[in-house]
């Protein structure tokens, strides 16, 4: 029984490897919305704590404590990690993830990304192959943030649908049920489906670059529901847990792929967690962890560290010339 077991998952495997074609380092990254880094670090909010039950109260993120923050690097805490736009409001600080610095968008109308993004230059400058870049956004905004052509990628970004013969059944499907399945707000679709949209690409094409934005933790926090919000994290605490897995199990394609978690930005403290604007509380409690391919294995660092230098780092592990400063503890041997 023991042989057999070790037999099958030898041949599950060598299938997922057999469909990886390893074309050279590669970059996932994961974005979770308005993530607060008392609830990332710490756990569920003592001041909050009459709303969780008592079971549910503490550690949020046990999955990602016990089992992989030591494998890379977590940045953040003791509010040593910044955002780079001037505003902690998400399409803001998406463009200002996105190239390398704070641009003159000042809330979520602002339109298009009017200079070249992360994404842009990847594309650009390593010729990717349409399949090779794709970008999977629960919230609409996104496409204001990712580019400054989002023509030019492959974008699964609420609520449009992409009707291509060559994506599996799988994500066709998703696409199509998560706009019959619509959350209480608007403007996105639920998270469950742009995750398993996403997972279903990295294991079917292993992309060279793959970015999944989830946003329902903003949306339970801007609505006042900390249990809904908790409840988010907790779900998030498994994706990630899923991400790492998927790329272990895709073997060499795996190892050679960075993976970066953060968030956009954070949220005000005690009554004013609804919201996050111009708290500062918001532009400091945020993290980021990075682990896979040319990332030291130190767990929490507490370098003064920033989400301009997101960009140079994807740039700098994707082989390019880093136009900034790339993140500590990341090196390529
Ligand atoms: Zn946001």
């Amino acid at each position: 029984m023991k042989l057999l077991c070790v037999l099958i998952l030898f041949a599950v495997n060598f299938s997922a490897q057999a469909t990886c074609v390893v074309k050279g380092p590669n970059v996932v990254m994961l974005t979770l919305d308005g993530v607060r880094n008392q609830e990332f670090f710490r756990g569920t909010d003592s001041f909050h704590r009459r709303k969780i039950a008592r079971p549910q109260r503490g550690s949020i993120f046990k999955k990602f404590w016990k089992d992989h923050a030591q494998n890379g690097v977590v940045l953040g805490h003791k509010e040593s990690h910044t955002i780079a736009s001037q505003v902690a409001i998400s399409l803001p600080s998406y463009q200002a993830i996105m190239t390398g610095h704070a641009t003159d968008c000042r809330n979520n109308s602002c339109g298009q990304v009017k200079e070249d993004t992360i994404f842009d230059r990847l594309q650009k400058e390593l010729k990717l192959s349409e399949k090779d870049l794709a970008i999977f956004a629960s919230w609409q905004g996104m496409k204001f943030s990712v580019s400054k052509l989002p023509q030019d990628h492959q974008l699964f970004i609420y609520p449009d649908t992409v009707k291509s013969e060559s994506l599996p059944k799988e994500i066709l499907e998703l696409q199509e049920k998560a706009m019959s399945d619509l959350p209480a707000w608007k403007e996105s679709r639920k998270d469950h489906y742009t995750f398993e949209m996403g997972i279903n690409y990295l294991e079917k094409f292993c992309p060279r670059v793959l970015y999944i934005s989830l946003v329902d933790s903003d949306e339970f926090g801007n609505a006042n529901d900390y249990p809904g919000y908790i409840n988010s994290l907790k779900i998030y605490d498994d994706y990630i847990d899923r991400l790492i897995s998927t790329l272990e199990k895709l073997g060499a394609y795996g190892e050679q792929t960075s993976l970066i978690v953060t968030t956009d930005h954070s949220r005000g403290e005690a009554l004013r967690w609804t919201s996050h604007g111009y708290d500062d509380n918001a532009n400091k409690n945020v993290f980021l962890f990075a682990t896979g391919r040319g990332i030291k294995k130190v767990g929490k660092e507490k370098a003064k560290t920033s989400h301009s230098q997101i960009k140079p780092t994807i740039e700098y592990l994707m082989g390019l010339k880093p136009k900034g400063e790339v993140l500590p503890f990341v090196e390529v041997k």
